[in-house]
């Protein structure tokens, strides 16, 4: 009796732990009203963002990109483009061909070294135009003089389609002397400093507009750009009338929402928990891009690791034992998330992954990572979905229309590479936006083959201008 008394005490100690795990993992399951509800804020702050009065202290920016058109197959030509702000930052010469809407792509992945991302702004920009330098020379291009269109992925205040202010770095990088400056002004002094070739740079765009142009170059019903990479942000074409900032009611201008700071006046705090709190204060930016840090690749391995460090804390993972690698900011990349969550993964295999990450894991132990990965990356889908559906639905209330189909143009490696992240977004735009048909189409490489589509299309409107 001694032992079945034993028995009976440790399957007690493991129920009461299990109701401990499960009152955490209940903090990110978020039921379908408080979904409506991230919808109707959103759709709020959407509206705040257009409006003239209210747009200076909106936290979705709305931001006017000049893109006010698709490209309509003329355009041709061959262009530089530079994808700087998301995994990797790449040079590319693209070579468009008219009439059979043919592109050609040639490009090189160039490292962004921590002490440059976080450096200097002079520095990060002569390392840009040393990695132009080298791409030339690969190429064999030194000495020409091409246009050139820079996809640059950071909320930038435009007053054309050349001009960028950046208004405040997000992700990884906080080089200093940026914020408040035109990139492309910070991006031309690089090149006279260097003093080895001319660039005529022609267009700065977002990476969201970039993909939207890119899918839309193939699907014209492809009116909106969304990226779940290491950020998250979405485009979308705006009826002029609605934009308040800028002149003019004929037409459509593409907006660059930057829904990535969404919440930061506090309106979706009632569904933040602790860890997005613990992740908000360990970033580089404290208390701005609240929505973007509950979506996005770069911040959802960290709510992870502070609910696993929470856990250990309460004895109820890693033998109570909090190592030194979890105290490690950064050790769940996108990528191990994938893996981990992955539904042909055997527990064993997630155990070594844990272990490759230097975490040593019981099989129980294991269990329990594998179902915070997938509260946290559910939550972060659902939660873009909800973004989404109130983009979708304003559309479709704007147009006067009873259902109304719509192409997405999506990127980002969270969307592409999680097995779970994109069906899940899907189902919950369906949920929300039932009369809206929404059909998502990957784009291979938007952000430099769209920058390039961009310059493209303004390159020909400045001759269309002079002839
Ligand atoms: C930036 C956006 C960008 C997004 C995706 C965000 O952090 O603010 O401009 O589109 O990341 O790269
Ligand atoms: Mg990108």
């Amino acid at each position: 009796t001694k032992g079945a008394a034993m028995v009976t005490a440790v399957a007690s100690r493991v129920q009461a732990q299990r109701k401990l795990i499960d009152t955490v993992l209940a903090l990110f399951r978020l039921t379908q009203e408080q979904l409506v509800g991230v919808q109707d804020k959103m759709r709020a702050e959407l509206e705040y963002g257009l409006k003239r009065d209210t747009h200076p202290l909106a936290t979705v920016k709305m931001l006017p990109t000049y893109v006010c058109g698709m490209p309509d197959g003329t355009e041709k030509g061959k262009f530089l483009a530079l994808d700087l702000g998301g995994t990797n930052f790449r040079v590319l010469l693209v070579k468009i061909r008219s009439g059979r809407r043919s592109v050609r792509m040639y490009n090189k992945i160039f490292a962004i070294p921590l002490e440059i991302m976080q450096g200097t702004g002079e520095e990060l920009f002569d390392h840009i135009v040393q990695c132009i330098a080298d791409f030339l020379d690969y190429m064999g291009l030194k000495g020409a003089q091409l246009p050139l269109g820079f996809t640059f992925s950071f909320p930038c205040r435009q007053a054309s389609i050349d001009k960028g202010t950046l208004i405040g770095w997000t992700k990884g990088f906080k080089a200093t002397d940026c914020e408040g400056e035109d990139v492309v002004d910070m991006l031309r002094e690089a090149i006279k400093r260097r003093n080895e070739f001319d660039l005529d740079i022609v267009a700065v765009v977002n990476d969201t507009v970039g993909t939207m142009m890119t899918c839309g170059y193939e699907d014209p019903n492809c009116e909106i750009g969304l990226i779940a990479g290491t950020g998250s942000n979405l485009c979308y074409m705006e009826e002029m009338r609605n934009i308040e900032q800028v002149e003019g009611d004929e037409g459509k201008m593409c907006i660059n929402t930057e829904w990535g700071g969404f919440g930061d006046n506090g309106c979706i705090d009632d569904i933040r928990t602790q860890y997005d709190k613990e992740v908000d204060e360990g970033s580089l930016n404290p208390g701005k891009q609240r929505y973007e840090k509950m979506t996005s690749g770069m911040y959802l391995g960290e709510i992870v690791r502070q609910i696993l460090i929470d856990l250990t804390k309460q004895g109820l993972l890693f033998r109570g034992q909090i190592s030194e690698r979890l105290r490690t900011r950064g050790i769940f990349e996108t990528k191990f998330l994938s893996q981990i969550e992955s539904d042909r993964l055997a527990l064993l295999q997630v155990r070594r992954i844990l272990q490759q990450l230097g975490l040593d894991s019981t099989c129980e132990d294991s269990i329990v990572v594998k179902e915070v990965c997938g509260a946290v990356s559910q939550r972060a889908a659902q939660l873009c979905g909800a973004g989404l559906a109130a983009i979708v639905e304003k559309r479709r209330e704007d147009q006067g229309l009873e259902h109304m189909r719509i192409t997405v143009g999506v990127d980002g490696t969270l969307y592409k590479l999680h097995p779970h992240f994109s069906r899940l977004l899907q189902e919950t735009v369906k949920e929300l936006a039932p009369r809206c048909d929404v059909t998502f189409m990957l784009s291979e490489d938007g952000s430099g083959k769209g920058a390039a589509l961009i310059t493209a299309v303004a390159k020909r409107l400045q001759q269309a201008g002079k002839n």
